[in-house]
């Protein structure tokens, strides 16, 4: 049995279809692909619509999360920024698995996880000036050096000198570091 339901398209990242297949043969797992903007649902006959739905909404949350995350990297000035900052204000001796944007991130301009040595930037800085993004890479940078918020770690962040007002921007924009 395929079922087909047509989603609304606002904006770009959201799926277009989405395509039920019931399959008697297939017992417990659901199973997500996407191709194309279609979302195809592999499910087992018998499951009922509340878990139906609540699969489709987690499946189609991770893929629009993901699709939006290809679309903030792809052709992203991000690697040359970061290493130019990191040259300018570490001496680019700072090491990292991956500095990327991230679409999960709705109030917070990133975060870096200093003992996996990676980052995510909010991939909406990406329509903000230039210069509160590069604020912001500086700030997460240094949290490779500090975790925390000490006077040490102020101290290096503000070797950037348009800090004070890349704060006040972000803050006007209600945008916080968690
Ligand atoms: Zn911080």
């Amino acid at each position: 049995m395929i079922e087909g339901i047509k989603v609304r398209k606002k904006n770009p990242f959201l799926i277009k279809k989405i395509v039920i297949k019931r399959s008697a043969t297939r017992k417990k797992t659901i199973q997500a692909k996407l191709k194309d903007e279609v979302m195809e649902i592999l499910a087992p006959l018998n499951v009922s619509e509340k878990k139906l739905n609540e699969v489709i909404k987690s499946f189609k949350h991770r893929f629009e999360k993901r699709e939006k995350e290809k679309f903030f990297n792809r052709e992203s000035k991000l690697p040359l920024r970061v290493q130019k900052l990191n040259q300018k204000y570490f001496g680019g001796e700072l090491k990292f698995k991956y500095i990327k944007y991230s679409a999960n991130q709705s109030n917070s301009f990133g975060i870096c996880y200093p003992h996996r040595r990676t980052i995510l930037i909010n991939g909406y800085l990406k329509k903000m000036p230039q210069w509160v993004e590069d604020y912001v890479i500086v700030h997460e940078l240094a949290h490779l050096v500090y975790p925390n918020h000490s006077k040490d770690f102020w101290k290096l962040v503000r070797q950037y000198p348009k800090t004070e007002r890349a704060i006040g921007y972000l803050m006007a924009k209600g945008i916080e570091e968690p």
